[in-house]
């Protein structure tokens, strides 16, 4: 197979996957009345591999072979350059949500063949082939891949081993021949509901006697005992009219169950070396924060975009407050995009992969996350308390309404109400809305927590020369 189209895609997620959707059993993800927006955001991916003016960016040639960019083994920072280019594309044709059915799954992939590598330098090699052929199969099948990492982790003051529910962790429970049963839960997995396969990594670095917790494998999400309880976040009905954006684009989150789950041993990427656990989470989260990044940059362009716009639209952009918080967002985005460009520029080369740089990586991701808060705050200064009281899409049907908001909600000369209330309702969405809620908690917690990233940038950051300098000066 090479790639597919929107509706093979589609098709190949009726197969029995466990799914549950407030406590009920979904038979057919694709077609239930909530799911089936995340499904459709998804197939975002597939229908762009199929524009004229996406290709050259989305699909890769290799020797009469198409394949997704995804899928592409990053070599060099040209390479790291595209792959950021297609994962913004994809979020600005996604109305700033990201797509992620390849994006997070590949950035697995890539960590795994980079420790895979170091295992087969120390004597064992059969892991890196498990994983390459994991891959090529994947690519060749064009799937579409969640990741399982973070676990539920019970007392975070204990180490897995020390938690009263020994499965707080996913952990092996049997080995048998051919293969191993995991139990346990990881929690917040994004796009497993409508993804065909699920990859599980550790979530932390594991002790010597933690060599059951040392665990990484792939399962296609029909696995017997695979359970997916899917999060109902944002799931009323939405009017597009007042939620242009989450009306149409969905990304959902599961509580992922391993009840006892049989892994075959060819899917088997981590049995119980413990001291390569930590070395697969950190090195995933460096290629998984580089995707952040450049899934974070058509949000931030809609922010301060919708900003100029509102402002123009509420007759306050020459006041010189406005331009001065408006100042503020561009700083913002350039600053991110600033960082994001020079980590694929100063990337690294290891085992033939190229790895973005960890430390602008995560000082992007952090100034990113630390400031979004804010940054939403100004925009809704500009745009007004309408984002959250505006009259709804009826009453601008409504005879008996409908002049009366055409009336008094327009803006300066040449801005009417509809147009006014189109910008804000954008806001509204993006702001404060579930949705709004959603992109906020997002920033904050996806891809690892503000002190993760922290934590990477202090390691990262070369202190002794400076100090040196710092000592010098003093005349030490
Ligand atoms: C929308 C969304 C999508 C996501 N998608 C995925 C996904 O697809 N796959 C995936 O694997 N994960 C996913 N995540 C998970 C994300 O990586 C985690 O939310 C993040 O790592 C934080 O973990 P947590 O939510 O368990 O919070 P916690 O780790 O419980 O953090 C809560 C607070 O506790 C603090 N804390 C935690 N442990 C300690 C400790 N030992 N000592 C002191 N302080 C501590 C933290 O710093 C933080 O302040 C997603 C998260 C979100 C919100």
């Amino acid at each position: 197979m090479g790639l597919r189209s929107e509706l093979q895609y589609k098709e190949s997620l009726r197969d029995g996957r466990a799914v549950f959707f407030r406590g009920e059993r979904v038979e057919d993800v694709t077609t239930h009345p909530v799911i089936k927006i995340a499904v459709d955001h998804a197939a975002i991916d597939y229908r762009m591999a199929e524009e004229e003016r996406f290709r050259p960016l989305a699909v890769v040639s290799d020797r009469g072979a198409e394949y997704s960019r995804y899928y592409h083994l990053p070599r060099n920072a040209e390479d790291l350059s595209a792959r950021s280019q297609l994962i913004a594309s994809a979020t600005r044709e996604g109305a700033t949500l990201v797509v992620l059915i390849k994006e997070i799954g590949t950035d697995a992939l890539f960590a795994l063949h980079l420790v895979g590598a170091e295992m087969a330098a120390k004597g064992k090699p059969e892991y890196l082939s498990r994983i390459e052929k994991f891959h090529r199969y994947c690519r060749d099948n064009d799937l579409a891949l969640a990741v399982a990492q973070t676990d539920v982790k019970g007392d975070r003051s204990l180490s897995p081993s020390a938690q009263p529910d020994p499965d707080s962790y996913v952990r092996i429970v049997e080995e048998r021949p051919g293969g191993i049963v995991v139990r346990g839960a990881k929690v917040h997995t994004s796009v497993s509901v409508n993804a065909n396969e699920v990859i599980v990594l550790p979530t932390r670095a594991m002790k010597a006697d933690e060599k059951a917790y040392a665990v990484s494998f792939a399962l296609p999400m029909a696995t017997s005992g695979l359970k997916l309880i899917a999060s109902p976040h944002g799931s009323a009905p939405k009017e597009a009219f007042e939620h242009p954006i989450s009306a149409r684009h969905k990304m959902m989150e599961t509580l992922t169950v391993f009840d006892d789950v049989f892994v075959p041993e060819e899917r088997v990427f981590l049995k119980g070396e413990a001291e390569f656990a930590g070395p697969i989470a950190l090195n995933f989260v460096r290629y998984h924060r580089f995707t952040a990044v450049s899934y974070k940059l058509p949000l931030l362009e809609l922010l301060v975009g919708s900003a100029y716009a509102i402002a123009e639209a509420n007759g306050i952009l020459r006041a010189s407050h406005v331009r001065d918080k408006l100042t503020t967002l561009a700083a913002y985005h350039t600053t991110v995009r600033g960082l994001i460009e020079h980590a694929a520029a100063k990337c690294t080369v290891e085992h033939g992969l190229a790895v973005p740089n960890t430390l602008l990586t995560n000082v992007a991701k952090y100034h990113f996350a630390h400031n979004y808060h804010q940054a939403v705050q100004i925009v809704q200064d500009l745009a007004g308390g309408l984002l959250v009281t505006a009259p709804a899409a009826e009453d601008l049907e409504s005879e008996a309404t409908r002049d009366y908001v055409l009336k008094y909600l327009g803006g300066p000369k040449g801005v009417g109400a509809e147009q006014r209330l189109r910008l804000l309702n954008l806001i509204g969405d993006l702001t404060a809305s579930d949705f709004g809620g959603y992109q906020e908690v997002l920033a904050v917690h996806a891809e690892g927590g503000f002190e993760a990233e922290k934590l990477q940038a202090y390691r990262e950051y070369e202190f002794a020369p400076v100090a040196a300098y710092a000592r010098q000066l003093a005349g030490l």
